[in-house]
């Protein structure tokens, strides 16, 4: 199985969120299961300033955009341990820039950049030789990859017989332009209809990727389904649901050797199963002095990292310390960046608790782990979720999630009962309303199950004994890749 992954950012070249993690992993995963992987990114500024070991190929190309042509210089980086080839396509004035995208606002040319490095994706694997039996495209910045591949590439022999699947990692991110964009593509305006590439006016380099693409998937089953309804498909759910049978929900992997509590140098001590008392209570005396106190608490500790958006449900995590921190019931510690309003609000509850609600504004990667490892409880009550990796490193350190039932969250936390916990099977709390008072119950089981002990501990038990490496996902992509190549 001759496999192209295509993407916009992967680690450890280039990161503004999950979408780097899954394209930096798979291919490797994949690699291991036996597939002859090769992954093509932009050669962002972030990328070649990482004194990674980037060096020229030799193969350079024009690839036409509207009237003109912009130069494509391919580049490769040989990575230590890494098992897939990196080819990064190059092109300063596209691509060395600071960000990835733009700052406040998307930087305007974003269009002609993605439609650039699709085309040029498609003219690699040409060039590359072939015959490439798949090529694997993640989100709306390589939405055109399958219909070059199908209209206007599809007589080469490198790209004959490939087929196309189209990765969606958020819905909410489609890639919609000025519909005179179309121009860039080289495409025919035949296409530009609401059946082909058009959405409301505009043109959708997404839905373009979904149309034209042999299969379909997304980052949980659950999200597949939920994204084939409004308001879940954000627009686009009836092409989903005309396309269901192409349509596959395949969980995230997670990174188990930077997330492994048992070798995490950002704990003061790591720790398993066996020793998770030290371990645990190690990590709560490291936060506590981070965060200025003067001992560790000894309340349950309830955590929440991510991204400060409405979409994370910060507004339920406010309410909810505004109800529970005067009970004194637990304890709050809060990590993320987002919204000014967001932030503001949090900063407000912090100082109206003093020494029961902590809240770090910033991104810390280390903090994060550290948090993960002191925390008894994790909250996940996103509104909508595509798949979430909190709750899966939440499991692994022996932090309980308590999560809103959406999309990757209901796939990857069984929710505990009784019965769920004794069977082995129970990994977290799950509640159902996207609203406070769903929040705090499910928060109010957690603590209530927490109390008991050694039914906590086999509720810890069972969630860090989970398996969520990406070589679990990699043989689903490698089934889905499989199927679509038979049909
Ligand atoms: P999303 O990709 O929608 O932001 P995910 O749960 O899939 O949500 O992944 C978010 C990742 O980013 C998690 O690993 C989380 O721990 C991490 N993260 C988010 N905000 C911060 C922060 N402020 N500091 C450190 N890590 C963070």
């Amino acid at each position: 199985m001759r496999v192209l992954e295509i993407a916009s950012e992967a680690v450890p070249f280039a990161k503004t969120g999950g979408l780097a993690d899954v394209a930096g992993a798979l291919p490797d995963a994949l690699a291991g299961l036996g597939c002859d992987v090769s992954l093509v990114i932009p050669a962002h500024a972030e990328a070649l300033g990482k004194g990674l070991p980037v060096e020229p190929t030799g193969i350079e190309f024009d690839v036409p955009i509207g009237s003109r042509v912009r130069p494509a210089r391919i580049l490769r980086c040989p990575r230590p341990g890494g098992r897939a080839a990196v080819y990064l396509v190059a092109n300063d004035d596209l691509f060395g820039r600071p960000t990835l995208y733009g700052g406040a606002r998307d930087y305007p040319d974003n269009a002609e950049r993605f439609i650039f490095f699709s085309r040029a994706a498609v003219e690699l694997a040409c060039r590359l030789g072939g015959p490439w039996d798949v090529l694997h495209c993640h989100d709306w910045q390589t939405g055109l990859v399958p219909a070059y591949r199908r209209l206007l590439s599809g007589a080469h022999p490198a790209v004959a017989r490939s087929s196309t699947v189209m990765t969606i990692h958020n819905l909410a991110y489609q890639g919609l332009f000025w519909h005179w964009d179309m121009l860039l593509t080289g495409i025919d305006w035949s296409h530009f209809t609401w059946r082909e590439m058009e959405f409301h006016g505009q043109l959708s380099l997404l839905k373009t990727g979904i149309v034209f693409a042999d299969a379909v998937s997304t980052v949980s089953p659950t999200y597949a389904r939920e994204i084939q309804s409004a308001p879940g498909g954000c627009g686009l759910e009836e092409l989903l649901a005309a396309r269901r049978d192409a349509l596959a929900g395949i969980v995230n992997g997670i990174d188990t050797t930077a997330w492994d509590p048992g070798r995490d140098p950002h704990l003061p001590r790591p720790y398993g199963e066996a020793d998770f008392d030290p371990g645990k209570y190690a990590a709560r005396a490291a936060l506590a002095a981070r965060l200025g106190h003067v001992a560790p608490d000894a309340r349950p500790l309830v955590a929440f990292v991510g991204r400060l958006v409405e979409q994370k449900g910060v507004s339920l995590v406010l309410e909810v310390i505004a109800r529970l921190a005067g009970t004194g019931r637990a304890h709050f510690v809060v990590l993320g960046t987002g919204g000014a309003e967001e932030e503001h609000a949090l900063r407000q509850a912090a100082a109206a608790f003093p020494g029961t609600v902590d809240v770090v504004i910033g991104f810390d990667e280390g903090l994060a782990h550290l948090i993960q490892a002191a925390a008894d409880i994790t909250l996940v009550p996103s509104r909508f979720e595509p798949c979430g990796l909190t709750q899966l490193y939440a499991q692994r350190y022996g932090s309980i999630p308590v999560v809103r039932a959406t999309g990757g969250l209901v796939d990857t936390v069984v929710n505990a009962t009784p019965t769920t916990i004794r069977d082995g099977s129970a990994t977290g709390f799950v509640f159902e309303g996207f609203d406070a008072a769903g929040l705090e119950h499910g928060l109010g089981r957690a603590l209530a199950a927490h109390a008991d002990k050694p039914l906590w501990r086999m509720l810890v038990g069972n969630a860090m004994r989970q398996d969520w490496s990406w070589q679990a996902s990699g043989r689903e992509y490698l089934r889905l890749f499989e199927r679509i190549c038979r049909t």
